[in-house]
């Protein structure tokens, strides 16, 4: 009884110390949106590193012609092949392969990774068979998604900055990804063209262009987490010549770096980030990422389980980093059955069989607790950038429109398997846009969740690109 006593006072101090209240959440987004100015204005300015990305025109839905894209993610890499007729209407994925990324690539050598990508490319063009565009006289044009933070040197090249998210392979920092990929092309004698190098959030953003012109912004919600928006470029100081001529530029904010004292910070999170490949670094993504989730609810019960006797002896299992993946924190969290029968599956694969009932709830209410601030801080970073491009309601252009009574419906593309597969996360991330926004901004911000945009959106970034040339 004693011990059941201790893990209440410890759940108190645990929804206490990852507690998200209205005026913090408030104050994030006064946060995200002075570093996001500060990040324009010099190089260096803001941990928010508000990279340049060359593209200007987003896609519209009169792009032709047929492209690929490669994606390389956190955890999965996609290929796809795109063929556009000039309407939208006509957009049509010929062929999409996704595969998980071996783990044995995360340390491995610039050569093995980039090969590995080659060979997967090869064998999907090698399924086409003879009518594709081989037989033609063109050549194959390919847009690379690369969801890592790179310094871009024009739409087509970029250099690696850090790897993130498990990521370690070393000498790729300062590398041209582009040039890496079109490299391992060459030498397996494949004719394709690596002609555009997109983040993943910037394809997100194309893709929702695409349909729906008034998208402005993009999220993703993966393993990791970035956004990306349209600027004006006139707003980005520490660009002195954009060479744009629509007068905006997408910003990659590579938000998973967000860095505020305000942020709710435990211990679980300190101890998180210190035995990370990357510490002092993404401490935004550390607590809001598919990567990290699942480890902050397995420190949470690790540290129960040591201070108390309700998990019985202390599973070396859970003792193992990152043995706890967030979808089964998911699947634990939106457990319907009355035993919480998944729960108790996937805590006996911990290395923690037969515990009570009440114990499988307070698990669920850890995950609870931990996946709500992440959704809660998510949302504070879209309303974010929704406050630096004044549609947030609250100042500048937003009250010139609200006066006129006309603020204008925002469209922000959401993608990524967290977002898409966790409907907890969904629900308290829209809750707390509406806390934040109130219902009548709220209303006019449209949240659109895509499959597939990130690497879709390349090839038609790429696309248009072409066809601004031409
Ligand atoms: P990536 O970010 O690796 O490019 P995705 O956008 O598909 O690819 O995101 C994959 C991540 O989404 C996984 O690493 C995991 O963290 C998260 N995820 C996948 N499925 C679920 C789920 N059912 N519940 C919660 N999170 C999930």
């Amino acid at each position: 009884r004693r011990k059941w006593r201790k893990v209440v006072g410890l759940l108190k101090d645990l929804e206490e110390s990852f507690e998200t209240p209205l005026g913090r959440l408030r104050q994030m987004v006064d946060a995200v949106a002075v570093e996001m100015q500060a990040g324009l204005v010099s190089e260096g300015g803001s941990k928010l590193k508000m990279l340049l990305t060359f593209v200007d025109d987003l896609p519209n839905g009169s792009e032709r012609g047929t492209y690929y894209a490669l994606h390389l993610g956190g955890s999965y890499f996609r290929i796809i092949k795109v063929h556009l007729g000039g309407q939208r209407s006509t957009l049509e994925v010929q062929d999409i392969e996704r595969h998980s990324i071996p783990t044995s690539l995360l340390n491995s050598t610039s050569e093995v990774l980039f090969d590995f990508l080659a060979s997967s490319l090869q064998r999907f063009i090698e399924k086409e068979g003879k009518e594709s565009i081989s037989s033609q006289d063109v050549k194959r044009e390919l847009a690379f998604t690369f969801s890592f933070p790179v310094k871009q040197t024009s739409l087509s090249s970029g250099v690696l900055i850090k790897w993130t998210k498990g990521f370690a392979i070393s000498e790729m920092a300062g590398e041209d990804i582009a040039e890496c990929l079109q490299g391992a092309l060459d030498r397996r004698g494949l004719d394709i063209h690596v002609a555009a190098l997109v983040n993943d959030t910037v394809g997100a953003l194309s893709y929702g262009h695409y349909h729906d012109p008034d998208t402005i912004a993009a999220v993703v919600f993966g393993t990791g987490s970035n956004a990306c928006y349209l600027e004006r470029t006139d707003a980005i100081i520490k660009c002195q010549n954009p060479r744009t001529t629509s007068g905006s530029m997408v910003v990659n904010m590579e938000w998973g770096n967000f860095w505020s004292s305000r942020l709710p910070r435990t211990l679980y999170d300190i101890e998180l980030d210190a035995e990370s490949l990357n510490s002092n670094d993404m401490g935004f993504e550390k607590m809001i990422g598919g990567m990290y989730l699942g480890d902050i609810v397995r420190r949470v019960i690790l540290r129960m389980s040591q201070e108390s006797d309700i998990f019985g002896p202390i599973s070396s299992i859970l003792s193992t980093p990152f043995v706890l993946r967030t979808n089964s924190v998911s699947a634990m969290h939106e457990d319907d059955t009355p035993e919480l029968h998944e729960v108790a599956t996937i805590l006996k694969h911990l290395g923690v069989p037969k515990v009570p009932l009440k114990v499988r709830k307070l698990v669920v209410k850890i995950c609870d607790v931990v996946t709500r601030r992440a959704a809660r801080l998510a949302a504070a970073g879209i309303s974010g950038i929704l406050k630096k491009v004044g549609r947030d309601g609250s100042g500048g252009e937003g009250r010139r429109r609200s006066s006129d009574k006309q603020m204008r419906r925002t469209v922000v593309a959401v993608e990524g398997g967290l977002y898409s597969n966790y409907k907890m996360f969904r629900e308290y991330m829209d809750e707390a846009l509406r806390e934040i926004l109130g219902d009548d901004v709220a209303r006019l911000v449209v949240i659109k969740a895509m499959e597939d945009g990130s690497s879709i959106g390349s090839a038609l970034l790429l696309a248009s690109s072409h066809s601004v040339r031409t």
